[in-house]
């Protein structure tokens, strides 16, 4: 079979560390072009927009969408209505009814919609899933602490609306959590936005599974010294923990192995079945429970932002 006739759009830091690698390992694809406005990749047909590149090089039948979260809506749609196949980076959109508009964009226009979760495809996600499976939840933890200085350099575009300040690491906590457990609801939020940014620096999220059993999670994006991403899911049959944001797994405090496969090859290898069974994927559950805590959030000033 040919490979698929590829785009990356939005030449940033993810499609720098993940996307172009996982193309170039993946023979299902091939990178052809890139859209970006200020950045080129060496010996590949490089355009500002994606307007000129698909009109520029109109034999692309995938694009992938690895923009700041704020572009992706008109990015997408345009890519969708010239009949191609669209992966888009997470957060899918800045808000929920885009994603639903964009799901039925594709369906109309009959191609893949792939909404990734890159922390989904983390080794230990699908393991822990299999585990949790008939068991009672009692509880769980979520912490997801990291340093913006660290991780975001520069990245103004995180405070501004739509960025999802410190939602930007933790709703990757929230696509793992929805994962393994079903029919999460949020019942509170506390959200700490800096006196000079139009997002939160910190959360805390109190939610419950289908079975009532309670939540909690702490999201910190200033956290200095180790950085941490883990859930702790109390069972009947013991503790499940997840760590370094889904890699790693244990059951009472005793490590599992799990197939290392990284998790950019396996989200490139389900776009690729996606895209020859012309099937979509597209679950909005993490950014809408992310638009549940703006609703129901209360608010806290916190001291301004200094990069
Ligand atoms: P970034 O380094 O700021 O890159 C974003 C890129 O988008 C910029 O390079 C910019 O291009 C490009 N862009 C902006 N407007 C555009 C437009 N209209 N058309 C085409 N390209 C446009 O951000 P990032 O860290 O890569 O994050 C991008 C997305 O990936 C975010 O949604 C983020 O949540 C997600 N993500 C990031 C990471 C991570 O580790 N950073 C991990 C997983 C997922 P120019 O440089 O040419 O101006």
């Amino acid at each position: 079979m040919a490979p698929i006739a590829t785009a990356i759009v939005g030449l940033g830091k993810i499609a720098r560390d993940q996307h172009i690698a996982s193309l170039a390992g993946n023979p299902a694809f091939e990178l052809i072009a890139v859209a970006s406005p200020h950045s080129r990749l060496d010996g590949v047909r490089g355009f500002a927009d994606i307007e000129s590149l698909l009109r520029g090089v109109p034999e692309v039948s995938a694009v992938a969408l690895c923009t700041t979260p704020q572009v992706r809506y008109e990015t997408a749609r345009y890519a969708l209505e010239q009949g191609k196949h669209v992966l888009l980076e997470k957060p899918p959109g800045v808000t929920v009814s885009e994603v639903h508009a964009l799901r039925e964009i594709a369906q109309r226009n009959g191609v893949t919609l792939f909404a990734s979760w890159h922390s989904r495809h983390a080794a230990a996600v699908e393991p822990a899933r299999a585990w949790l499976a008939g068991r009672e939840i009692r509880g769980v933890r979520v912490s997801w602490k990291e340093d913006v200085r660290v991780w975001h350099p520069g990245q103004r575009w995180i405070w501004q609306a739509g960025g999802l300040g410190v939602f930007d690491p933790g709703i990757n906590a929230l696509s793992i959590l929805t994962r393994l457990l079903p029919g999460v609801v949020l019942k509170a939020a506390e959200l700490s936005f800096p006196a000079n940014c139009d997002t939160p620096i910190a959360a805390r999220l109190s939610l419950i599974d289908s079975h009532a059993a309670a939540i909690e999670m702490e999201l910190d994006f200033l956290q200095t010294g180790p950085q941490t991403w883990d859930i702790d899911i109390e069972t009947d049959a013991g503790q499940l923990s997840l760590s370094m944001g889904g890699k790693n797994l244990a059951v009472d405090g005793r490590p599992v192995s799990t197939a290392p496969t990284p998790e950019y090859a396996n989200l490139y290898e389900h776009f690729a079945r996606l895209v020859h069974e012309r099937r979509m994927d597209v679950d909005v559950a993490p950014l809408q429970l992310v638009a549940d805590a703006f609703l129901c959030g209360k608010r806290v000033e916190v001291a301004e932002f200094i990069e």
